[in-house]
């Protein structure tokens, strides 16, 4: 039975002493529970700060994003080994808006996991389906082909240490969420990609988490199927008590 994993992703919200004050009553809220593993993505410029709030506690931080480059001129892009420096154990790399914002190709997304791995930083690899890629029936093409390039010449020892997060696009930050068996599907789809790619193992020991307004109504029945892992929330992680709603329903369907 592999642990649950919530992540929060903070994206580019939050004055920084609301940061601190959300990070304080996460911190508060978790202390002592460690049935499920819990990590929050703050801005760059609060990790610093967030990371020296969670020392000594069990709760992961990780940066939105990372540089493929390990150092050098290039101008307003933060590496690998700043991140780790500064205490970060994980990074999410591939988020559908850096993907669509920001012209991330899986190319570039398979780079950017490789110098996490390099400096010993957890991915969390997001993927995920436009609304008019799943009407017309290519939800798992497009999946499978953004995992067969994003994980081009990963061992499979390092895809072991990696979380998968399913983020169909059309549920990001919009209130549509895919329904439990829709994301069940889907998972089992990519635990089926990566057994193909690897072996059954590393398939098992993979965790695959659903984001898409996941939220505390919702994710109880998301987190209790069978191939569901664990949750990315965006817009619900802001709010300490619905975060800490959803960590417990985690807890619940352990
Ligand atoms: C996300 O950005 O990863 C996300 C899942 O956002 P939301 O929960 O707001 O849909």
């Amino acid at each position: 039975m592999k642990k649950q994993f919530i992540a929060g992703n903070w994206k580019m919200n939050l004055a920084l002493e609301e940061a601190k004050c959300l990070a304080r009553k996460l911190c508060d809220g978790l202390s002592g529970s460690d049935a499920v593993d819990v990590g929050v993505f703050p801005s760059f410029v609060y990790l610093k700060d967030i990371c020296d709030i969670f020392r000594g506690s069990s709760v992961f931080v990780g940066a939105q994003n990372l540089s493929m480059e390990k150092s050098g001129a290039f101008t307003g892009e933060v590496s690998g080994e700043m991140l780790r420096g500064i205490g970060c154990t994980h990074v999410i790399i591939g988020h559908s808006e850096r993907r669509t914002i920001y012209q991330e190709t899986d190319s570039i997304i398979n780079s950017k996991i490789k110098a996490a791995l390099l400096n010993d930083l957890s991915p969390i690899l997001c993927v995920g389906e436009r609304q008019e890629e799943r009407d017309a029936g290519k939800t798992c093409e497009v999946v499978e082909g953004q995992l067969s390039v994003g994980l081009e010449t990963l061992t499979s020892e390092q895809v072991k240490g990696l979380t998968i997060a399913y983020e169909p696009i059309w549920a990001i930050g919009t209130g549509k969420t895919a329904t439990p068996d829709q994301a069940n599907e889907v998972h089992a789809f990519i635990r089926k990609a990566i057994r193909n790619k690897y072996d059954n193992g590393t398939a098992q020991s993979i965790r695959i988490q659903y984001g898409g307004s996941v939220n505390s109504k919702n994710a109880k029945e998301l987190l209790s199927q069978l191939e569901i892992d664990g949750a990315l929330v965006g817009g619900a992680s802001l709010n300490a008590g619905s975060f800490l709603d959803i960590v417990s329903d985690a807890v619940r369907v352990l």
